[in-house]
């Protein structure tokens, strides 16, 4: 078994069913909700696609918004005006490309606006099942304290490291938990390292408390 899977297998059984915390019923809400949660909480984003989806049920109602009703509807997330564009220059672009079905693959999916490879890589592995590792700000700072990849990589090499180290039938998963772990254990600032049981294996602890 390689050293990556050892860590994940850790950080699986700390959290165990680790799966999304974006509140979401469809495709279309999946898009919408991960495009919006882009540097901004998962709660904050819960807050606000209630009277969203209500108001814009599908792309074509979206399409039609009005700009300034949709970033009032945002206003209480980060970056909210230029999220808003997005998602109505998405839903058009949805319709006017792709006959206003939202497509299945990476490659599609990244031409749409508001969408980069790992809003993408979330979308086909949570709505579609292909498996495939969505790199964030919590799995790649995990990944970089654990030395599962260099400090110097960017999200797209560590996200073919990953996809290297850990079976493809895990990705998904490991997705989830990566998230989870950088979220309430392994936090940006003052992570609970004391009560981690990955120290031995841990960049930062070596640094911060050895
Ligand atoms: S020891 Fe601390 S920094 Fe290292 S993985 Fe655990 S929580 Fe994160």
């Amino acid at each position: 078994m390689n050293r990556t899977v050892r860590i994940l297998d850790t950080i699986e059984t700390m959290y165990p069913d680790a799966k999304t915390e974006l509140n979401f019923n469809n495709l279309y809400e999946l898009c919408i909700a991960v495009i919006l949660s882009a540097q901004s909480t998962d709660l904050s984003v819960n807050k606000v696609t209630p009277d969203l989806f209500s108001t814009y049920p599908d792309v074509h109602h979206l399409a039609k918004a009005k700009l300034s009703d949709v970033e009032y509807l945002l206003k209480t997330i980060g970056l909210y005006r230029s999220k808003a564009k997005n998602i109505i220059e998405f839903s058009n672009q949805v319709i006017h490309n792709f006959n206003g079905e939202i497509p299945d693959n990476i490659d599609d999916l990244i031409q749409l606006a508001g969408v980069g490879r790992k809003t993408a890589n979330v979308v086909v592995s949570e709505h579609f099942n292909i498996p495939a590792i969505a790199v964030d700000t919590h799995v790649e700072r995990v990944s970089k304290r654990l030395k599962i990849v260099y400090e110097r990589y960017n999200v797209l090499e560590t996200e073919k490291r990953l996809m290297r180290a850990i079976p493809k039938d895990r990705w998904r998963q490991a997705h989830h938990s990566f998230i989870l772990f950088g979220r309430y254990t392994c936090k940006a600032i003052k992570p609970d390292c004391q009560s981690c049981p990955l120290q031995d294996e841990c960049k930062y602890y070596t640094k911060h408390y050895k």
